[in-house]
């Protein structure tokens, strides 16, 4: 999806002019990309009548000089929306430290209830809670024995029963033990499936009447495609789920149905499950996760690892932290940046999280994507330390608006020092800017960053 939506909007930015005809065929191509990735086909009806009232609202008949920003709206519009999509502006429940805090997950059966608890248990083990998992999954043969397993793994505390076939007695034992135990988050894990769905739902209702969790989340396959709606709103009468967590983001699923569930219940995502490991748990918040969805680059995942490599080198990552904030990134800043992922690997997953990589260099093999970031570096290894601490100006002609017109010699003799060509000169400084006007809006008081920390 995000290579499809990529491609349009990088189509429409090669188009000099943005008229009715180019606003319709980039529309075109959004929606395509998003039916074709199961998005609710209403959702995208209405996704593409929105962003077409946003962009004519700027047509103000022949003056060419309004077409760059058109364009920039038409990008906002999309960008909007799409976060408008899988934001339905509700704050989740957050486990809160001193209290005893009760987590249910439900979902189908194979969803991946199981293995995202043990996530959850770790995720937020790291951050200091003492958590536990209750296995009220009495359906499934061998159910215990694979909570029992993965918790051991984990080192997080478990309750269940070979004998005791009522889940609902389970669950409460479990959670009225661990509470006793005082522990700080307890989640219940249940069953997916039983030979009638009414008596899963049944079910649901118990178990919730009987441990009164804080926060039920509904686990969701990624393929789930457009039975999503339905399902969703099956579980959101019986077990009123707060929050959804899209599991198997790391295959080729589609992920689009997921999303719909969203809009069809109104209840946030917090979690993608992004593999098998107990590690591969990402936290979701719509604007990163668009933004990387269109290549745009995420931010916020950018700063927690910048947050982890501060371990090393506390002092610089400090400072870093502090000019992406200010919007203040230069190219030698940047530049340490993909010098760092190089260091971190595998290459193509971090690098979805820098703005302004171009994306072939994320769909090629580790391999492609280190050479071309090899070259990246030669190419600002040719700079002088004035060119690397500045923010592009000296190879640009600026007009007296501050608009940038073209690329001064200085092009020619860095594509000569490294090696390149200029094309590829004038491609770094593209992605450059990019990135740096991306950290701009990100950065200051009104943008996203400062929302996003103050979420956490
Ligand atoms: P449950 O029946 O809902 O409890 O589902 P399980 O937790 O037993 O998971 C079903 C299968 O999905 C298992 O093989 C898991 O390893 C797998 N699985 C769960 N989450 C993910 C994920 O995020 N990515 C991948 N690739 N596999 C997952
Ligand atoms: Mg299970």
């Amino acid at each position: 999806l995000g290579r499809k939506l990529n491609a349009a909007l990088s189509s429409l930015n090669r188009s000099a002019v943005v008229d009715e005809k180019v606003l319709d065929a980039t529309l075109k191509e959004i929606t395509a990309a998003l039916l074709e990735s199961d998005v609710n086909v209403k959702l995208v009806q209405s996704l593409r009548q929105k962003v077409k009232a946003k962009v004519k609202a700027s047509f103000d008949g022949t003056d060419k000089s309004k077409d760059l920003n058109r364009k920039n709206v038409l990008q906002k519009a999309v960008f909007d929306e799409l976060v408008a999509l899988v934001d339905p502006g509700v704050e989740p429940y957050k486990p809160k430290k001193g209290i005893c805090n009760v987590l249910m997950a439900v979902g189908l059966q194979g969803n991946g209830k199981t293995t995202t608890c043990t996530k959850l248990a770790v995720h937020y083990q790291k951050r200091g809670f003492r958590c536990a998992i209750v296995c009220a999954d009495t359906f499934r043969a061998g159910a215990f024995d694979q909570t029992r397993q993965s918790a051991t793994k984990a080192k997080v505390a478990y309750y269940g029963s070979y004998t005791e076939t009522d889940p609902v007695a389970i669950a409460a034992q479990g959670v009225a033990k661990f509470k006793k135990e005082r522990f700080d988050v307890i989640i219940v894990d249940t069953s997916g499936r039983h030979k009638q769905e009414s008596e899963l739902f049944e079910e649901m209702v118990q178990i919730g009447d009987a441990v009164h969790p804080n926060m039920t989340i509904l686990i969701l396959d990624a393929s789930i495609g457009q039975a999503a709606e339905a399902q969703s709103h099956a579980f959101k009468e019986s077990a009123n789920f707060g929050a959804i967590i899209v599991t198997k983001m790391d295959g080729h699923a589609k992920g689009g149905g997921a999303i719909s569930a969203v809009a069809a219940t109104k209840t946030p995502i917090i979690f993608l499950g992004v593999g098998e490991h107990l590690q591969d748990l990402d936290r979701f918040s719509p604007q990163p996760f668009i933004s990387k969805l269109l290549g745009l680059g995420d931010i916020q995942g950018l700063m927690e690892h910048m947050q982890d490599l501060a371990t090393q080198n506390p002092d610089r990552q400090k400072d870093m932290v502090k000019k992406l904030e200010e919007g203040k990134l230069s190219i030698r800043d940047w530049r340490e940046q993909i010098q760092n992922v190089m260091n971190m690997g595998p290459i193509s997953k971090i690098a979805s999280m820098i703005p302004g990589l171009p994306a072939d260099l994320l769909s090629g093999s580790d391999d492609d994507g280190s050479q071309r970031m090899k070259r990246m570096l030669f190419i600002t290894d040719s700079m002088t330390a004035a060119e690397l601490d500045s923010d592009g100006s000296p190879f640009m002609t600026i007009a007296k608006d501050g608009k940038p017109t073209g690329l001064t010699w200085k092009v020619v003799r860095v594509a000569k020092g490294s090696g390149t060509s200029v094309r590829e000169v004038e491609e770094l400084l593209c992605q450059y800017r990019m990135m740096a006007n991306m950290a701009k809006q990100a950065g200051g008081k009104n943008g996203w960053l400062s929302s996003m920390q103050k979420m956490q």
